[in-house]
Parts: C-alpha cells; structure tokens; sequence
C-alpha cells in the first residue's frame, strides 16, 4: 500500500486537491481522481482561468484546452480551443478511452463531446462578460492585456499518487485571456502541461504557455528526476532551463510542480511575474492529513 499524495497549482487547487484527496482516500485511481480534481476548479464560476467562468478570447469567445494523462497505461487525451463544454478534462479523459487519437481540436472536439453525451452549456458568468467589457472598453491590445498585473490566466495542474502505487495527470484552463482566437498553450499539450512517467513522476506546469511549450517543461522536469534530481531540485532546475533559453519568460512568469513515484513533492517558479504580492506562487496538496497551500520557490534569472 502506498501513500497517497495529491497536488495542485495555485491556490484554488485546494479545491481539486480536496475532490480529488476524497476519492484517493477511498482507494480510487489516480486517474479518476486528476479528473475529479480538475473538474471541480472547472465547475467553479468563481476561477476565471479554467472551464465555466474562463475568460474568452479577443472576440469574446471562451475556448479551452485540457489534457489528462494516465501512468499505468502511458495513455493519454486532450483537447483544445473547445466551446461551450464545462468539463473539458473529462472531454479529454473521453479521447483517451473513446478514440485512437491523442487530441481533437475546436468545432470537432466540440462535436465529438456533444455526440458523448456531454451538454452545450454557457461558459460566460456576468462576471466574466464585465471583465470582457472592460478590456474592450479598454481598447487594450492582445499584447498589453497579457502583461495586465490582474491574473488573466493560470491553468489548474493535478497530479496525484494512488494507493496502488500509479500517477496520473490533468491540466485544464481557458487559457491567456483576450488570446488571439485558436491560440493553443502548453495546457493540453502533453510533455509541456503535463507529464507522467510511472516509474518515475509526474509535472505540471502552469503561466506562459507559449514559453512553456518551447522547452517542453513538464518532460524535461520529468527526466531530470529520472536523472536523479528529486522533484524539488528537477523543479528549479526546469525553470532555470527555461530562463536560459527563454529568458523574457521571466516578466509573464512560468511554475512547474511534479510528484514523484514515492510520493515528494516540488514546486518552482520564475521569480520575476510571480513573486508579487498580488500574484504569489502558491501551491496545493494532500498526503492524507488534510489540504494544505504554501508558497513554492523562486528561481531568479541569472545573467
Ligand atoms: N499555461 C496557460 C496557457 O498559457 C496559462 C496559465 O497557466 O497561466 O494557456
């Protein structure tokens, strides 16, 4: 029997490490629990970076991208730029097991979730239509909304560690609010959002997407801990990569989590975009003993 862990990014991943903490205590999957988990901040209208309540596009259109991914079977599901679907992971989840392919993009994924049985709903919340106004009323360029000081995105990554000694991994978010339309991040893109490996650890990662993917973040985080480095040391030593190679990630800022088989944990972040103190680097998880949050580390940017 192994411990179960959960882990989350951000502070509202409390509550996927709380709906998915509930089912690993009873002894589900790990897989059944990253859904559970990020569906829970996707059904929440009050997280306007990820599902119902997301904020939409430059032309007002919500669109999502989720990806899950499962370790015992190395399989995996995404799908990006859907609409009007609330639980995109659960869309993704349904690619996996459903479909030969990897990931269904825009109109068809949205077909492909309809012909499952999911329901088209309204992704908008009045909240979200305000802030949308604004930033039209704003006259704001795509470009100067995504250096906005308010969190215009930030993805919700679960990792989590079963009793049986699996991983598993889900990523799901709206994305860079006021994205140019068809802009796909990091999120469903496996080995950028998210990684698995069973027989060594799973990451996650959240912030700019379009730096992230570059250095595909959560495989190289992966593999450092193959290499040895424990997730906390493979964390840091993922972002310093990426500030090596990208180092204007630093002003947008980038974090990664990642668990390991045995149940450590890591976190790390860009110092710069995220250690503000409207916008700290704030991480969940459950080991049993209840939910909790911290602030994770910052990596600064060495010239
Ligand atoms: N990584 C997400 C994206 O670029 C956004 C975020 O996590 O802040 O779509």
């Amino acid at each position: 029997m192994h411990r179960w862990t959960v882990v989350a990014t951000w502070k509202f991943g409390e509550t996927a490490c709380a709906a998915a903490g509930a089912l690993l205590r009873e002894g589900s999957s790990s897989l059944d629990a990253v859904e559970a988990g990020a569906k829970a901040v996707e059904l929440d209208p009050a997280v306007q970076s990820v599902g119902y309540g997301g904020l939409p596009n430059a032309e007002g259109v919500v669109e999502l991208d989720a990806a899950i991914m499962c370790g015992r079977t190395h399989s995996s599901g995404a799908v990006a730029g859907i609409t009007g679907i609330r639980t995109p992971v659960s869309v993704a989840r349904r690619v996996m097991e459903a479909t030969p392919h990897g990931m269904l993009v825009g109109q068809n994924a949205r077909r492909f979730a309809l012909q499952q049985g999911f329901r088209d709903e309204t992704l908008e919340t009045e909240a979200s239509r305000a802030k949308f106004q604004t930033y039209i009323r704003s006259r704001r360029t795509p470009e100067v909304a995504h250096f906005d000081t308010e969190p215009t995105h930030d993805t919700v990554g679960v990792l989590a560690l079963d009793s049986r000694g699996d991983l598993s991994a889900a990523c799901t978010t709206s994305g860079l609010a006021w994205k140019t339309p068809g802009r796909v991040g990091d999120s469903p893109i496996v080995g950028s959002g998210l990684y698995v490996d069973n027989e060594v650890g799973a990451a996650a990662a959240t912030g700019n997407g379009d730096e992230i993917l570059k250095v595909c973040l959560s495989f190289l985080v992966v593999r450092f801990m193959a290499e040895g480095l424990n997730p906390q040391a493979a964390c840091a030593e993922g972002i310093r990569y990426l500030l090596r190679k990208r180092p204007d990630t630093q002003w947008h800022g980038a974090a990664v989590i990642a668990l390991s088989r045995d149940g450590r944990i890591g976190s790390a972040a860009t110092q710069d975009g995220f250690r503000r103190p409207d916008r700290l680097w704030i991480y969940a998880w459950d080991q049993g003993d209840g939910v909790c949050s911290h602030e994770g580390e910052y990596v600064p940017h060495s010239r």
